[in-house]
């Protein structure tokens, strides 16, 4: 979804396969890079090989045409996508798949659920963070940040209210001609809900961290088991979870961030402030929908503890918040699914 998308040919493609004394099954893994900008992988235990890979294929094929559709950077042949109605704000309706219709439709409950913390139209906002963090990664030693007035004004055309679905018409009109979408903050885990809705049963699939589970890994009901990622680094996990048919997603400061004069600023913008949230370096989100679980866990990111807790309480997800002297706090429920 961003600038830097590796688009084309399957980079790397990883295949393990490991017996198991007693079980006829094995595990396979298959990792994608070409779609989200990001590390794809699929895994599960299959009867054969060429199971796995028809299965795996067919995951991988939905994916990459959700990545295509809500891609804002780059235009595909024959092909109405994010970056179509994009360019089309202020000129003319685009007709567009009912996909996109849907995710829209998913964002603007999202922008009402979470106070106003998750807002995909605010893609001028984000645009400014995205170019002033491409190009102080480039030179690190003109590392700026975005000016706070040109903040503002690409703040004030972030209203849901020019955003037009027309879903009979199948069309999506950006009455302001100033306003950008970037759905960056749902796309993975809400194409990863859809990719698992289609899966079959036992699969294990992550988009960028955004992983969803369509049933224990084996037949004797084995759940699997799901790293948070310890934001300190190291090979370390805050936790490992057990998962067989939930969706967890991790929002960190530290994996989309860049340097200037010598502050860090990361990639979770607070729409109140219009820059980074600063209360946290890692939430992460349990529940049964990946796209809520997506739209969740940068809404927890951003809004205070209390009231981020209130919202998973209201949307039956738990969630983890660790804040940027390494306390951690948990919903009560969290616990139920910490394996270690
Ligand atoms: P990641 O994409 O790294 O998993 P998130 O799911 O939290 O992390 O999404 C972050 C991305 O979403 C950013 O790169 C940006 O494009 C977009 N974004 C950042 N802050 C917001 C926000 N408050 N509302 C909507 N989109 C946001
Ligand atoms: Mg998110």
């Amino acid at each position: 979804m961003r600038r830097c998308i590796i688009t084309g040919l399957i980079l790397s493609l990883l295949l393990t396969g490991c017996a198991l004394p007693g079980k006829e099954k094995q595990q396979y893994q298959a990792t994608y890079l070409d779609i989200f900008d990001t590390v794809t992988s699929i895994t599960a235990r299959c009867d054969s090989e060429e199971d796995f890979w028809q299965q795996a294929g067919e995951i991988h094929d939905l994916l990459l045409r959700y990545h295509q559709l809500f891609d804002i950077y780059n235009v595909y042949e024959g092909l109405n996508n994010l970056k179509t109605v994009n360019d089309n704000a202020g000129v003319a309706p685009v007709a567009v798949d009912g996909e996109i219709i849907q995710l829209l439709k998913d964002c603007r409950d999202y922008y009402e659920l979470t106070d106003h913390s998750v807002n995909v139209a605010m893609g001028r906002v984000l645009e400014l963070w995205h170019e002033a963090r491409s190009a102080g990664l480039d030179d690190p030693e003109h590392a700026a940040l975005p000016e706070a007035a040109a903040l503002k004004e690409a703040a004030a055309h972030s209203d849901w209210s020019a955003v037009e679905i027309d879903e009979e018409a199948g069309t999506v009109y950006l009455a302001d001609p100033e306003l950008r979408l970037d759905v960056g903050a749902v796309a993975k885990g809400w194409s990863a809900q859809r990719a698992a809705e289609e899966a079959p049963e036992g699969f294990l699939i992550s988009v960028g961290g955004n992983v969803c589970a369509t049933g224990p890994k084996d037949d004797s009901g084995t759940p699997w088991v799901v790293g948070i990622t310890d934001p300190d680094g190291g090979s370390g996990y805050l936790h490992t979870l057990y998962d067989s048919d939930r969706a967890i997603v991790t929002s960190g400061d530290y994996q989309r961030y860049y340097v200037v004069d010598g502050v860090t600023y990361h990639h979770i913008i607070d729409p109140e402030t219009l820059y980074p949230a600063r209360r946290f370096c890692s939430v992460t989100v349990i529940c049964q929908d990946s796209g809520l679980a997506d739209a969740l866990s940068t809404a927890l990111f951003v809004l205070p503890r209390e009231e981020g807790e209130t919202l998973a309480q209201s949307c039956g997800a738990e969630a983890m918040w660790m804040d940027t002297e390494g306390n951690r706090f948990y919903t009560s429920g969290f616990s139920n699914w910490i394996c270690g």
